[in-house]
């Protein structure tokens, strides 16, 4: 018995003892930041307990030192947490806290932030919905590890409300462009890869693990109106770059283990940069809640590029990635309507509109409605893997 109060604290829980997910936390109104790891409905306070390997890179409230330092750290620091709560007694110092009666914060310091586009059923929806008269697929994408370079300055914890971006865009019966409030605003699910270990250019498909740390759900929140008229022929720009919410809480590579999956066979031969090792997906399933109803299970084993080939691709032509650094998958959508990433999929361009709990239709978000993106993931001995929430709630752009 695991002296961690949950009454159903062990491997059936999804953050038991095969999860151990990092956060920054804090307590009280003095707001002084923690580092804890998620044991159940607790957090354990890290920055308290004794002995731990790596200890002093755990003290600064932040992430920052703990990613820095390396896959070997990461390790070590792992294996005597799963000792710790795996063991009968409380360890001397143990601090633990109801996850209700903590604040969660940005866990590190993001640096560079990279968002693909890895889900060939998401991008082949949006081309047909986006260009209608044209191929779905652009012919590089079967090539590369589609993506840009996106605005880290915005990347916002969980929980934090979005406000409605203004911007332009071009009704499809207009001659000229308008300036306002978003009116379709998305949501785009996601999973992000938090980046650690020595800063490195051409990282090998077969090393990623020595640079990326963990995996924390992704809500890349996205103005369809502003997109579509901005984004040709550069990309997007403000259409995504107002908010991009990321979960409170990493989940350290090594508990993914049991959740590789073999990725679908490109259609032609790779670069070889892009064909080493053996490319890995992860068998998440994810869910999207629109105001509480469950409304779609996106498959994340069904990207078709993997971490290891993003990072490599990101990392090719002589550019870092640093500790800090996150890239994001890309919408994950499945092949059904009931498995796609985003709501402009969802309601086939606004025009199939969605009906929630309760009777209420949607198309794209109002003011005031709240997405709740959720996933799990195999875990060893038949366990399964939980992820921290990414939620938002929508709030009214400002005047004018
Ligand atoms: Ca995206």
């Amino acid at each position: 018995m695991s002296w961690i109060p949950d009454p159903a604290f062990g491997p059936e829980h999804p953050f038991g003892p095969q999860t151990l997910p990092y956060g920054v936390f804090s307590t009280g109104p003095d707001g002084f930041r923690s580092v804890g790891v998620r044991v159940g409905d607790h957090v354990l306070d890290l920055s308290a307990l004794p002995g731990l390997p790596g200890q002093e890179l755990l003290v600064g409230g932040g992430l920052d030192a703990l990613l820095a330092a390396g896959r070997d750290t990461w390790a070590r620091l792992r294996d005597a947490l799963t000792d710790l709560v795996n063991a009968d007694d409380e360890p001397q110092g143990a601090q633990l806290h109801p996850l209700a009666s903590v604040r969660m914060h940005l866990p590190f310091t993001v640096g560079d932030y990279v968002d693909f586009y890895s889900s060939r059923n998401h991008a082949e929806n949006v081309g047909r919905i986006f260009r209608p008269d044209a191929e779905p697929l652009l012919p590089n994408w079967t090539h590369l590890p589609v993506g840009y370079h996106g605005r880290a300055g915005t990347i916002v914890v969980s929980g934090t409300e979005i406000v409605r971006p203004a911007g332009q865009s071009k009704p499809r019966d207009a001659d000229e462009p308008v300036y306002g409030p978003s009116r379709r605003l998305d949501v785009e699910a996601e999973v992000g890869f938090v980046c650690g270990g020595p800063v490195r250019s051409r990282v090998p498909v077969d090393e990623v693990e020595s640079h990326v740390f963990g995996v924390a759900l992704v809500n890349d929140w996205s103005a369809r109106d502003i997109q579509a008229w901005e984004y040709q022929p550069l990309g997007p720009f403000l259409g995504k770059s107002f908010a991009t919410s990321l979960a409170a809480w990493i989940t350290p590579l090594a508990a993914l283990a049991d959740a590789r999956v073999e990725l679908a066979k490109p259609p032609h031969p790779l670069a070889s940069y892009l064909d080493g090792g053996q490319p890995w997906g992860l068998d998440l399933s994810l869910q999207v809640s629109w105001n509480g109803t469950v409304v779609t299970r996106p498959p994340f084993a069904t990207m078709s590029w993997s971490c290891a080939q993003q990072l490599a691709h990101l990392t090719v032509n002589g550019a870092t990635v640093r500790p800090g650094d996150l890239f994001a998958s890309g919408t994950v959508s499945g092949p059904s309507r009931d498995q796609v990433g985003c709501f402009l999929e969802l309601t086939w361009g606004g025009r199939e509109p969605v009906t929630l709990d309760g009777g209420v239709s949607r198309t794209f978000l109002e003011d005031g409605d709240e997405v709740v993106i959720t996933a799990t993931a195999p875990g060893p001995s038949g366990s399964v893997v939980g992820f921290g929430e990414v939620a938002g709630r929508v709030v009214p752009a400002p005047a004018g």
